[in-house]
């Protein structure tokens, strides 16, 4: 996928998957260093191990807690986080999330880069939805301590119903993703309206049953495979300050995914 946009946009690098050990991972990122790489993303389990062999940290990255883009900036590494930005990248051709009302389910890595990337851009309010209080309510202090934003958190028990005037729901859980395709997060879908505007982080496959019956209610979606395309064009353009055409990317990835 970034390959497809170095190509497409003829920019003279590579991207290059390496696996890496935990034991050998500050090795790896001097080694990064030593070669002048302009920036590399890491994946877990590296996403919090890594903050401590960098130079600073962006501010979103630093709430979040978790870094999947490092980016090199005149030798000093800085530590970025676009998963949320990717996904803000993805909302805003929807909808200004500029005092609008949201709802978040989960409160994982995916639901805590949301909520600080979204509350940092303006959102009015979060209501963050979650199984395990703790985890719900440290999100919900990250964002409360730290941004603008109202929020509030919920225990997740039952079917969840979306008071009437949230703007934007999102699926930020785990639920959905290979192999359990058919599952939907539980939402009383009496309650999702044609003016909400429905997202799902599940990249594959994208057309998750959330999409598809958020869809026969009218709603506008957004599809996680369209965040994970756009992580990849805020990353680049960190790296390179070309800003890439996301519709390349989305293509070379659905062809490898095989998503028809
Ligand atoms: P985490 O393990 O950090 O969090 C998982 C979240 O899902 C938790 O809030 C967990 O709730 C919740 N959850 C899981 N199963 C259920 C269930 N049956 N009922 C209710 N809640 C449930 O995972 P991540 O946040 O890192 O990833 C979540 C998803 O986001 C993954 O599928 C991943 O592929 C996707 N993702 C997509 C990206 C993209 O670019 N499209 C980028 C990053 C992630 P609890 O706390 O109660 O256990």
């Amino acid at each position: 996928m970034i390959e497809a946009a170095y190509r497409h946009h003829q920019i003279h690098a590579r991207y290059l998957n390496c696996e890496v050990a935990a034991p050998g991972l500050r090795d790896a990122v001097a080694g990064a260093r030593a070669m002048g790489w302009i920036g590399f993303n890491c994946s877990l389990p590296h996403k919090v191990a890594v903050v401590e062999y960098l130079d600073e940290l962006a501010k979103s990255a630093s709430l979040i807690g978790a870094v999947n883009c490092v980016v090199n900036r005149d030798g000093r590494w800085i530590g970025e986080n676009t998963d949320g930005q990717g996904f803000l990248l993805s909302l805003r051709e929807k909808v200004d999330p500029s005092g609008k009302r949201m709802v978040l389910l989960g409160a994982g890595g995916a639901a805590r880069a949301i909520a600080v990337e979204t509350a940092l851009a303006g959102i009015r309010s979060i209501t963050v939805v979650n199984r395990d209080c703790a985890r719900g309510e440290s999100l919900a202090r990250t964002i409360a301590e730290n941004t603008s934003a109202q929020v509030e958190f919920v225990p997740w028990d039952g079917d969840y119903r979306i008071p009437g005037d949230v703007d934007v729901v999102v699926n930020a859980t785990s639920i959905g993703f290979y192999p359990e395709i058919g599952a939907t997060p539980r939402i009383d879908f009496e309650t999702v309206r044609a003016n909400m505007t429905v997202a799902d982080v599940i990249p594959n496959p994208p057309r998750t049953p959330l999409i598809r019956r958020a869809e026969a209610r009218g709603c506008a979606t957004l599809d996680g495979l369209g965040m994970l395309v756009n992580q990849g064009v805020v990353g680049i353009k960190l790296w390179t300050g070309i800003s890439v055409e996301a519709a390349v990317m989305r293509r070379t990835l659905e062809a490898v995914l095989r998503i028809i």
